[in-house]
């Protein structure tokens, strides 16, 4: 059996996470969630009370180790062996996760996690730059889009779960100009790779799109 990379990129609330978890479950491979990497190390800076200045996030992201270990509720991620998994949600660290994502150290620093922890294959990562800059080798990349009302709704049902008051207009507007942000930025803009395979999960549930790349990534490990 091969160990494969399936590398899953697409903007905010396209599916990619809850996608991303079930194919690694199915398949037994290790599912690495990189948004959350770069929301650990947004975090760690807004603790510092610092601007947000080039300066002051590499100030943190200097002295900065983010983890990450699977657990049976998946993916948990520590900062400097602290667990951050639930505070790297809150909407104040999704509003600046874009600017601080876009600095070219951070990503050095994160790119660099990423390509070792997949060094090996067997891993499914899901992020906006992995078919096309972390893992262009990989041998399946999906890029999963939705419309922007159907990505608004997942969103807002995920922030209603966890207690939190939720505008689904205002959500639309936050995600766009997240999507905005990260498709704008000039070092590894969120974009589709050339050989990846578009997925538009607005009418599919999640077992209907993880089913696909459950298909897809079978056909290509038995081959
Ligand atoms: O996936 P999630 O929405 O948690 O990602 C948060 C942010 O992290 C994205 O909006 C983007 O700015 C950044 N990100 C990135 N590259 C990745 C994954 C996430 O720039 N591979």
């Amino acid at each position: 059996m091969k160990n494969i990379i399936i590398a899953i990129d697409g903007p905010a609330g396209s599916g990619k996470s809850s996608s991303a978890r079930v194919v690694a479950e199915t398949l037994k491979y290790i599912y690495i969630d990189t948004g959350a990497m770069y929301r650990a190390v947004t975090l760690a800076w807004m603790r510092e009370g610092t601007e947000l200045t080039e300066e002051n996030v590499y100030k943190v992201l200097d002295k900065l180790k983010v983890g990450l270990k699977q657990s049976s509720s998946g993916q948990r991620t520590f900062v400097n062996e602290e667990d951050v998994s639930d505070d790297i949600r809150l909407p104040e660290v999704t509003r600046l996760v874009s600017p601080v994502s876009a600095m070219e150290l951070v990503r050095t620093k994160m790119v660099e996690q990423q390509r070792e922890m997949g060094a090996n294959g067997g891993i499914v990562m899901d992020g906006r730059d992995i078919g096309t800059i972390v893992f262009p080798q990989a041998e399946l990349k999906v890029f999963l889009i939705a419309s922007i009302e159907a990505r608004a709704e997942r969103r807002g049902l995920e922030l209603r779960n966890k207690g939190f008051e939720v505008d689904i207009e205002n959500l639309k507007t936050e995600i766009s100009e997240r999507d905005r942000y990260d498709s704008s930025r000039e070092i590894s803009p969120l974009r589709k790779a050339a050989d990846a395979l578009e997925i538009d999960t607005s009418n599919l549930t999640i077992q209907e799109q993880t089913q696909i790349i459950i298909n897809l990534a079978k056909q290509i490990i038995e081959s």
